[in-house]
């Protein structure tokens, strides 16, 4: 081999090899997708699978891992991927024969509607002409008056909430939600020119768009955020304007196609903004009852006690699940509302009719906007579990008569006699608490990218389903190391992101909750602060999973007396975590109070998991002390696991190599749950 390094243009045909290699794969898996939907074609099963979709999701991820490519990308990709699927076999069930259709938009070319408008087309294979309005009415009245077959208009986005004037359109004109759609939206800020930011003075955008990025705007005090009709619209005025002091913020295909220069990516205040939108047509859609539909209505009940209620449990009895409940001012009535809701149902199918007739009988008024295959959806969540063990192993677990527990004066809301079904919390697709079993497992402390992304990986390779990770330390002494503070959070936030497991990690003050809250998804209070009852309420105000600690010396009658302060405030988002206690015993760091357990369970409805990292201080000892948890009725565990763990910044003594946790989980499955149903403690 010769030392010549390989010019850019040849390494770039390489990549234009591997690129049309990708786009030849994705018309082999259509081809495929195409073969499966003409087998479904016969049976009466729904097309959407989530199993299936899982486990697709779950195989290409670990794929990815192995290859070293990360996990979040590729679940990304296949996520439009299965989307892309299920809309062609619903097309293919539907019998939808492709074509042209004319399609108003509001917006100039390249907005985010126009975006949405040509991906919702491409999915029904349908080839559009389009055409943007300058007002949400304008598009509207277009399709009304015939100039066009659908509108494609933005209903809500998970940052900004509701876009108002599209419900009134929805409310008050003979139109009918036929399909939606929905796009991650990815604000940059754009210019004529390379400029500072501090030389601008105005920045123009669609008001959702101002308000999408109004954290980043704060920081701009300079330049007046000023509505324009659109947000590919404002890019355009700045490119006709060239002002070197106007900057817009739309999408970067735009601030591309208007030829101007991107000052700043990804300045939306949330990663995941997204924007729901809704294709409207003057006709309602027939849908077949194999795709996954959803149902919309708008809906005013009458003013007496229980009347909303008695609506919704119209939908509920009737066995469909509520997407969305919105209560909006009904015009011209002061103080009287009205509802829109979503539902998975299909108008076509006679068990939604006839919810759908009881619902107008229970109301004052019902407008049905249409069903339509469903596309924005929460993933389902799953219990965390490990896999089972053998059938002959799981006899004999005998159910003792639960007694009558004595209720405490100390609590009352997570007393097991407030609420006699297990509380079960749901943290990112997992589930905390009744019948499942979840891992928490990860360095005591985040030291390095590395460290962290490769522990990630790894224990989530292993089975865990969350990743711990502390970044403000509370260590006994002031001149151990402390954490590496906000810094560390990113580090955690990121390797999460990637193996795709939620994370926590330690919340240590007051002022230090509101942040945490925005980029954790579990926040822990240690055990040397159970009883700091400023941050408990703290806590209690914000709405994300609070993992709390039994402290050092108290007993379980004041740990859950902790959790009642968090509960008190509103967030019902509690796990509580046995984690040992200072007893005379001085052969472990701590005496893991496995009896608590038992304990908790019988007194509250509240999850109950173990670490027996902290519990026992001793890394041999924590394998045993975890199975014996999971035996005992815990519903998960709590475990410190670093790649090099004798040189781990904090508490090396109990960490687990890669190799000890790996055994760990392996014999964990080996071990039968003690959680018994609820109602059979
Ligand atoms: C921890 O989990 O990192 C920790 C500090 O635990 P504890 O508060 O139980 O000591
Ligand atoms: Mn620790």
């Amino acid at each position: 081999m010769s030392g010549h390094q390989p010019d850019i243009a040849g390494l770039r045909r390489g990549l234009d090899q591997v690129d049309s290699g990708i786009v030849r794969l994705i018309a082999e898996r259509r081809e495929l997708i195409a073969a499966i939907a003409k087998v479904k074609e016969h049976g009466t099963s729904a097309i959407q699978d989530p199993e299936r979709e899982r486990r697709v999701l779950d195989a290409v991820t670990a794929e990815a891992t192995a290859q070293g490519v990360s996990a979040s990308l590729v679940r990304t990709i296949f996520r439009e991927l299965i989307s892309d699927s299920v809309t062609q076999q619903a097309r293919h069930l539907n019998g939808d024969a492709g074509g042209q259709v004319r399609v108003a938009f509001q917006g100039a070319a390249h907005a985010y509607s126009d975006a949405a408008a040509r991906k919702y087309l491409a999915g029904r294979g349908l080839d559009g002409d389009l055409t943007g309005y300058r007002t949400f009415r304008e598009a509207a009245d277009a399709l009304l008056a015939g100039q066009a077959d659908l509108a494609v208009l933005p209903i809500e986005n998970t940052t900004a909430g509701s876009i108002n004037e599209v419900y009134a359109l929805l409310r008050s004109h003979e139109l009918f939600i036929v399909g939606e759609e929905t796009w991650k939206v990815d604000h940059c800020l754009a210019a004529a020119a390379e400029v500072p930011l501090s030389a601008l003075r105005r920045i123009l955008s669609h008001p959702q768009g101002l308000e999408q990025c109004s954290q980043f705007l704060q920081s701009l005090p300079g330049a007046v955020p000023t509505t324009f009709f659109d947000t590919a619209g404002a890019m355009q005025a700045v490119a006709g304007d060239r002002d070197p002091t106007v900057a817009a913020i739309a999408s970067p295909e735009a601030a591309a196609a208007y030829g101007l220069v991107v000052l700043r990516h990804n300045i939306s205040d949330t990663d995941d903004n997204y924007t729901r939108f809704v294709v409207l047509s003057t006709t309602p859609a027939v849908v077949d009852l194999r795709i996954p539909c959803k149902t919309s209505l708008i809906l005013v009940t009458g003013h007496g006690q229980g009347d909303l209620l008695r609506c919704l449990e119209v939908l509920s009895g009737s066995g469909h699940s509520m997407t969305k409940l919105e209560s909006r001012p009904r015009p011209g009535r002061p103080w009287e509302y009205m509802f829109f809701v979503d539902f998975e149902g299909n108008a076509a199918d006679p068990r939604t009719a006839s919810a759908l007739d009881e619902l107008r009988s229970a109301a004052l008024f019902v407008k049905i906007l249409g069903s339509y295959p469903a596309k924005a959806l929460r993933a389902p969540a799953r219990p965390g579990d490990v896999p089972s063990p053998p059938a002959e192993m799981l006899e004999a677990v005998a159910a003792a008569p639960r007694p009558a527990a004595a209720r405490s004066r100390q609590y009352k809301l997570v007393d097991r006699a407030a609420r006699q079904d297990d509380t079960v919390i749901r943290v990112g697709d997992v589930l905390v608490g009744g019948d499942g079993f979840v891992v928490m497992a990860g360095p005591c402390s985040v030291e390095s990218d590395e460290q962290i992304a490769a522990t990630a990986k790894f224990v989530r390779d292993q089975g865990a389903h969350v990743l711990r990770g502390g970044v403000f330390k509370p260590r006994t002494s002031p001149y151990s190391f402390q954490g590496l503070g906000w810094e560390g959070l990113d580090l955690l936030v990121t390797a999460g992101r990637e193996s795709g497991l939620p994370v926590v990690t330690e919340v240590m003050a007051v002022d230090q909750v509101a942040r945490m809250a925005a980029a954790a998804d579990i926040l822990q209070v240690g055990a040397r602060n159970m009883q700091n009852f400023d941050l408990l309420r703290e806590l209690g105000k914000v709405d994300r999973p609070v993992l709390l600690k039994r402290g050092l010396s108290s007993t379980i009658e004041e740990w859950l007396a902790a959790a009642e302060y968090v509960v008190t405030q509103g967030n019902q988002q509690v796990i509580l975590c046995e984690r040992g206690i200072r007893t005379f015993e001085s052969a472990t760091r701590n005496t893991l109070d496995l009896s608590a357990v038992a304990v908790v369970r019988e007194r509250s409805h509240l999850p109950v998991i173990v670490d027996p990292s902290h519990g026992t201080g001793a890394r041999r000892y924590v394998a045993p002390m975890a199975w014996a948890a999971r035996a005992a009725g815990a519903h998960g565990l709590l475990i410190e696991v670093h790649p090099e763990p004798e040189r781990a910044l904090s508490d090396a003594d109990q960490s687990l190599s890669f190799d000890e946790f790996a055994a760990l989980m392996h014999r964990l499955a080996a071990v039968p749950s003690g959680a018994v149903p609820s109602g059979e403690l």
